[in-house]
């Protein structure tokens, strides 16, 4: 990673910068990260630049052998750990480094719900256990294979469980030469003071609005106003922004899904209901039961509209365009069970069912309560 690719903090990228031009490189910094503000980007950036066999003043090269090596995660002389969820094939981080890689180029602000996500980690807690210990004193004692320094960079080092850590201690005190250990945390007093106490902070603080804005404005190809909006949203936190940015464009695509879902249960049109069953069996469990919480709420949104307009509405935009549509069809007499259905659907595929034959079976059944005549319709 350049540094010119992680956003602003440009303080402390010419700060790290100068530890290497001036032959200052401490051997154990701890990168103690505001949530989202590049810690990792930056501990990846530097790493990088230590290895660059053609640095410039302000950056890496991003040509010579090692930083092509840096830029796909692959330098021999670059070792990474990271916690995983313990399981009998999965001891320690080199057992899942190619999900590592992938997680980490496809997304240098990664964050541990990221993390989570890559590993299907459900509700398990990962963590940095003893073993991994052992495992880094292995990698440092291996000898360079390219570069001058060996880098160990620990992601969430506070993940490390109280053996781990009492190892790591027992490296930092003595560590083999030319090795240079990046701590990255997001929650410093998690860490063992000891461990603190034998390393070099680098503090990497919120990113300031204006900049946040810029790079989201960027990366996501927004207007100038809609990056502002996200940047104020997210409290100088970049991952934030990326994650309302997503969830804005997962809920225009749920609102077209079940758009034409409804309009297949009216029409009872199963070709249009295999096809609706395609794309939501592709999504993942967890973006299945959003979809079904986004269907109950634009239900009871149907409801509230039938009860007293937009007055009790509390959607917008698009949604609250398409809700006089729709909203007749869902009334006194069958909103409760839609939302009934729907939810028991959520409770199947929770337990692993079929998602396709819950669905099927949830067309049908909304099929028939669509078409309960609306009563209010009756008497007018
Ligand atoms: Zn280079």
């Amino acid at each position: 990673m350049l540094f010119q690719h992680v956003i602003g903090q440009q303080d402390i990228k010419q700060r790290l910068i100068q530890t290497v031009a001036g032959n200052r490189i401490s051997h154990a910094q701890l990168f103690f990260g505001y949530p989202g503000a590049g810690a990792l980007p930056l501990a990846l950036a530097y790493a990088q630049y230590v290895h660059c066999t053609n640095r410039q003043p302000d950056d890496s090269c991003g040509e010579c052998p090692s930083c092509k090596k840096h830029e796909k995660m692959v330098h021999p002389d670059a070792h990474f750990a990271y916690p995983v969820v313990l399981s009998k094939d999965v001891r320690v981080s080199t057992h899942v480094i190619p999900k590592w890689r992938e997680a980490v180029l496809n997304e240098p602000y990664l964050t541990l719900d990221n993390w989570l996500d890559v590993l299907d980690a459900e509700s398990k807690q990962p963590i940095i256990a003893a073993e991994e210990s052992g495992e880094i004193l292995r990698k440092l004692s291996l000898t360079t294979f390219e570069a001058e320094y060996k880098i160990m960079i620990i992601w969430l080092a506070e993940r490390m469980n109280v053996q781990a850590a009492n190892k790591l201690l027992k490296i930092l005190e003595e560590p083999p030469d030319k090795t240079l250990f990046l701590l990255v945390t997001e929650q410093e007093d998690h860490l063992l003071r000891t461990i603190v106490s034998r390393t070099q902070l680098v503090r990497v603080h919120r990113l300031p609005d204006a900049e946040l804005a810029a790079a989201v404005q960027q990366k996501f190809e927004l207007s100038a106003a809609d990056a502002e909006k996200i940047a104020f949203q997210s409290d100088g936190n970049f991952a934030s922004a990326r994650k309302l940015i997503q969830e804005q464009e997962q809920a225009a695509q749920n609102l077209t899904l079940f758009q034409s879902w409804m309009r297949s249960c009216l029409k009872y049109d199963v070709a249009k209901w295999m096809e609706f069953l395609e794309v939501f069996s592709k999504g993942s469990r967890e973006e299945q039961k959003q979809f079904l919480t986004y269907a109950l709420e634009l239900i009871r949104e149907c409801l509230m509209w039938g009860y007293a307009g937009e007055q009790l509405v509390r959607v917008a935009g698009e949604e609250k365009a398409w809700l006089p549509k729709f909203a007749p069809f869902v009334h006194v007499n069958n909103g409760q069970q839609l939302m009934e259905q729907i939810n028991q659907a959520m409770k199947h595929i929770d337990r692993n069912g079929s998602s396709k034959i819950i669905m099927l079976d949830l067309s049908f059944k909304i099929n028939e309560l669509l078409h309960i005549p609306n009563p209010a319709k009756l008497k007018a």
